[in-house]
């Protein structure tokens, strides 16, 4: 019971965002993901959601 668990995580999603489609790093933290482009500055909390499809992205909270 010696290992320490990290509180965040980091993801990137191959052409995740929404508004100029470049790979979008994510940070998952306990209060939840948060996506930053480095490319155009749009931010947001993407949601990963697995379908029958595979994976579906969602995002909530910056409606275009
Ligand atoms: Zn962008």
């Amino acid at each position: 019971m010696t290992e320490v668990q990290p509180t965040s995580r980091d993801y990137m999603i191959p052409e995740g965002c929404p508004v100029c489609a470049a790979d979008l790093p994510v940070r998952v933290t306990s209060a939840g993901p948060n996506g930053v482009c480095k490319h155009c500055g749009w931010f947001g909390r993407p949601l990963v959601t697995v379908t029958h499809r595979g994976l579906r992205i969602t995002y909530e909270g910056a409606q275009a």
